[in-house]
């Protein structure tokens, strides 16, 4: 109690923790050179220093080089406007209409430069439950040390002196493999609620725990999510399952009380009996895939996620006496209408869902001239991915999976060899006239 009170009047003497002096740690503490950064952030640093503005990598970067990650980009953070960062370089855009950035293009690099953004005040606008609308002053470097979200995420590397610039004492953080919100973490939550999800994502992805402080407060606060805009919800559960972590994410998302009715996304994961052993499966393979450099595409992701209400959406079809193949595009339809919109589940994406789910019922015909054709499907990977995933999970049987396994890497003669006699293909065939004219409208429609 005594120790809150002092504490608080403590920090209500302390200067703003944007006034605060850095500490810049030198190259023989921290041990970055600066042949570690991209080719394409060194030289916008340079060219910028060049012209007598500030310019730094800045976020993710740095943190994951002192902890000795592969960063994923590097971003830069400058003192010069816009405007002039733009007119610095040949190949530069500026892009976003409430707070810009340039995106400068070197050779295949395309780096995001971001003018220091200010402090907020009492002109910032913000919803009723105090989440920020527009934050879209510049300000100075310290300024925007302080808007940052965490210690470790506020480090600032200077190519030029090969100096580590920390206002928020983040490296010390760092190793102490802590998590650390700046300012009060309630407030921070508060302004931007997407921060809660931030924390679990990059804990579990940086093997970081959360400070208690930080921690504490998610429970409680975790409904503010509703008010967050979808399409940015789903960026941030994209990000989150795509991090190399997503097993490590969910668990500890429902740990953390971020889940039931707040993440539209993590409910269809979860709550779902029949399918939850498909799902984290899937998950656990997109993690290593991810891990191993292969890169996973959102399209397979989500594929497997929605996949067994598809399953069921089906099912209720043919039982209402739809053939087999129209009564799946159907059902994909009715899935995606759902939830693709209640996910923000992008055009591009829902493109590439329905483009695995129709492959699957191909992959059971072994017969004939078919395995070849499907063979040639510029998804064909992607569908046959899928089947595995499907088989592991013990959805269908292991055989089929196998045959298409072995189906792709054996000779001509070997294959032909594989297809399956003719009496299943005349089975096929009686299936395929009487329903053949559902089977010729879907194919129209394709
Ligand atoms: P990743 O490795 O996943 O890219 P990151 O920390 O770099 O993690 P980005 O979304 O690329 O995440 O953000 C870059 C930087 O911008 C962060 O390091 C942080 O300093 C700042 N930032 C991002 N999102 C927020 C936020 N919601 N609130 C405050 N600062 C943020
Ligand atoms: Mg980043």
């Amino acid at each position: 109690m005594i120790r809150k009170l002092i504490s608080r009047v403590f920090k209500g003497k302390k200067p703003s923790a944007s006034r605060h002096e850095p500490a810049v740690i030198p190259v023989s503490n921290h041990g970055i050179t600066r042949d570690r950064l991209s080719s394409g952030s060194r030289r916008v640093c340079e060219t910028l220093q060049a012209k007598g503005f500030k310019a730094f990598v800045v976020g993710g970067a740095v943190r994951d080089l002192l902890i000795g990650a592969d960063p994923k980009d590097f971003d830069v953070a400058t003192d010069a406007t816009p405007e002039e960062v733009r007119a610095a370089f040949r190949r530069a855009r500026i892009i976003g209409r409430r707070f810009q950035i340039v995106h400068v293009m070197m050779g295949a690099e395309t780096i995001e430069v971001t003018t220091f953004r200010g402090e907020l005040d009492a002109n910032t606008k913000k919803d009723e439950h105090g989440r920020v609308l527009h934050d879209n002053v510049f300000g100075t470097q310290a300024e925007d040390a302080a808007r940052r979200d965490f210690t470790a995420n506020a480090l600032y590397y200077d190519p030029a002196t090969e100096t580590v610039i920390d206002y928020h004492h983040g490296v010390a953080d760092l190793k102490q493999k802590t998590l650390r919100m700046i300012g009060e973490p309630r407030n921070r939550y508060r302004e931007d609620p997407v921060r809660m999800l931030r924390a679990v994502r990059l804990a579990a992805k940086l093997g970081l725990s959360i400070d208690p402080e930080a921690k504490k407060p998610i429970r409680e606060m975790a409904s503010l999510l509703e008010n967050v805009p979808p399409a940015r919800l789903f960026d941030e559960m994209l990000k989150l399952l795509t991090s190399g972590h997503a097993v490590k994410c969910i668990t500890q998302l429902r740990g953390e009380g971020l889940h039931h009715g707040l993440l539209p996304l993590l409910d269809v994961i979860l709550e779902q009996p029949m399918g939850e052993k498909f799902v984290m499966l899937s998950l656990a393979n997109t993690d290593e895939r991810i891990r191993r450099g292969k890169g996973s595409s959102p399209g397979f992701l989500f594929a497997t996620l929605l996949w067994h209400e598809v399953l069921a959406a089906w099912e209720k079809q043919m039982h209402a006496g739809e053939a087999k193949i129209p009564a799946l595009y159907q059902a994909m339809d009715r899935v995606l209408d759902v939830q693709g919109e209640k996910l923000a589940i992008t055009r591009r994406i829902v493109g590439d869902i329905k483009e695995i789910w129709a492959l699957q019922p191909r992959f059971e015909q072994r017969t004939g001239k078919r395995p070849y054709a499907l063979l040639e499907q510029p998804r064909f990977r992607a569908g046959y991915d899928f089947l595995v995933l499907r088989a592991q999970a013990g959805e269908i049987e292991m055989d089929v999976a196998d045959w298409w396994t072995r189906f792709q890497h054996v000779d001509g003669e070997q294959r032909a060899a594989m297809l399956l006699p003719e009496q299943a293909a005349d089975k096929k065939k009686r299936r395929r006239r009487k329903k053949k004219p559902a089977s010729d409208s879907v194919d129209r429609s394709e």
